[in-house]
């Protein structure tokens, strides 16, 4: 029966359903969801990072096990009614585009984070923030691979491929999934593992296949005294671009290294534009200085590195948390570092930080680099995170699209590669999913017919 449902139904699903009733979700999908889910209005408790282009809702589902997550799709189906589930906020991908007659399904209550008894697994709720994914595996005296910024939905994350500081030792979060539960196309809760074509393919471009419920993921287990990095930032003047850059281009980072580089405005004494870079070491300050020697070298005018605990080591991101405000975002992906391209981009930066009446203060470019001689060394075909071999740096731009375009001209990839979670959402689907682009059409027409999942990159058929 409920075949038919679909059947009748998916095709026109999201474009027509009219006038949805926060009385009528609560009375009909109500008794079906367990004691501690919450159907409510939309409203401030559930504000995104960005608000550029943001999704509304017009009723919020805040589940409270992975049940929910089945029954609440299930009944978006039966309804007509287009949904996107919410995690930690962060996306801002502009094909996002729930409207009020949408039902967000808020997973914030999924944030259990447990480990197995050797502490070698670990089992992420699908709406488990970075910070409680971190706070729980150090006091379990373990390692686990996330972003860097403690806000970030963890599973959100990772499901676009997951880049984070431990990617040198342990690849991409998508390297170390062993199995997802999963509400797919069909709206049915189940777990899905190596040799399934849902896995493989949520491993890169999850939002397009399904809700997460928990992932099932490697933890590497370290006392105390191995929870250390030597963390913080080295702040250098304007002057300094191409050193930096070059620096950046040359040095070799091992499995235990990466770098940020940040164009931050009036955070500097004396209120200019300056540049920061925040280098990584796992281990001690003296093998850190060793391994950075050649930014050090440059001459930063403040410099904050220092031994930091598992759980602060994303202190620095805290201020790229704060919620709301219009923040249009650019990024390009890099195979290589042109120090001339970055002294255009640093002077692009400048005047536009210094123009506008002061609207794009706040603005900031950034700059990735971390090792990838672990994620290379694992087979391309393994997930559907398409640029483990071509991706050597990401630079993301808030807001200016202009400098995206200078950043391609000379990023040594052509045709363009972009990181499915830093997309502003103009892009080609081949910059996106790259080679694997005709498999994901092949297991989204198999799993998920009438694309149900349609809020992130559109693989979906055209009516
Ligand atoms: C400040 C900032 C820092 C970032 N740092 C990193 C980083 O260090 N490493 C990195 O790889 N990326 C990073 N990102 C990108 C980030 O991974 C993506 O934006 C990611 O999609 C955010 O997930 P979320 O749960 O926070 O956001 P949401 O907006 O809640 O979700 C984003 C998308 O993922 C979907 N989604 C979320 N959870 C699930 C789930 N459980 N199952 C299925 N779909 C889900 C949503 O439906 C939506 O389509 C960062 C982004 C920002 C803005």
């Amino acid at each position: 029966m409920l075949s038919l449902v679909f059947a009748l139904v998916l095709p026109i699903l999201g474009s027509f359903v009219l006038g949805l009733s926060l009385d009528d979700v609560r009375s009909e999908l109500g008794p079906q969801l367990s004691g501690s889910a919450v159907v409510s209005e939309n409203g401030r408790d559930f504000a995104r990072w960005s608000d550029y282009h943001a999704p509304t809702a017009g009723v919020v589902v805040t589940v409270a096990c992975e049940q929910d997550v089945a029954v609440t799709v299930q009944y978006c189906i039966e309804h007509e009614i287009q949904f996107l589930a919410q995690a930690g906020t962060h996306g801002f991908t502009t094909t996002i585009d729930l409207d009020d007659d949408g039902i967000l399904i808020n997973l914030r209550q999924l944030n259990s984070v447990t480990f197995n008894d050797d502490k070698t697994e670990v089992t992420v709720g699908g709406g488990a923030l970075i910070s409680e994914v971190i706070e729980a595996a150090s006091s379990n005296n373990t390692l686990v691979a996330t972003g860097n910024c403690n806000c970030v939905g963890a599973v959100g994350a990772i499901l676009g491929g997951g880049y984070g500081s431990l990617m040198g030792l342990y690849g991409f979060g998508v390297d170390n999934v062993l199995s997802l539960n999963v509400v797919s196309g069909d709206g049915v809760l189940k777990t899905v593992t190596f040799g399934d074509d849902l896995f493989w393919a949520l491993r890169g471009a999850g939002p397009n296949f399904g809700i997460v419920t928990s992932a099932r993921m490697k933890s590497y287990p370290r006392e105390p005294s191995k929870q250390y990095a030597w963390v913080g930032a080295l702040t250098f003047t304007g002057d300094k671009i191409e050193a930096v850059a070059k620096a950046i281009s040359e040095i070799t980072l091992t499995a235990e290294m990466n770098i940020y580089m940040f164009f931050l405005d009036a955070r500097a004494p004396d209120k200019k534009p300056t540049i920061i870079l925040t280098p990584w070491y796992y281990g001690t300050e003296a093998e850190g200085r060793a391994a950075f020697a050649s930014v050090i070298d440059i001459g930063p005018t403040l410099n904050t590195m220092a031994e930091t605990h598992y759980t602060h080591w994303n202190d620095g991101s805290e201020s790229a948390c704060i919620k709301g405000g219009r923040k249009p975002s650019y990024a390009a992906g890099l195979a290589e570092i042109v120090p001339e391209t970055w002294k255009q981009v640093w002077d692009e930066y400048v005047s536009w930080v210094s123009s506008n009446d002061g609207r794009a203060r706040n603005s900031t470019v950034i700059l990735e680099a971390y090792s990838m001689a672990k994620a290379g060394s694992i087979a391309d075909s393994s997930s559907s995170f398409p640029w483990r071999s071509r991706l050597k740096f990401n630079a993301l731009i808030f807001p200016c699209k202009r400098t995206r375009s200078l950043l391609q001209s000379t990023s040594g990839l052509y045709p363009p590669a972009t990181y499915v979670n830093f997309a502003h959402g103009d892009e080609d689907l081949s910059e996106i999913y790259g080679h694997n682009l005709p498999r994901l059409r092949e297991i989204k027409a198999k799993e998920d017919e009438y694309n149900i999942f349609d809020q992130s990159f559109y693989l979906g058929p055209s009516y």
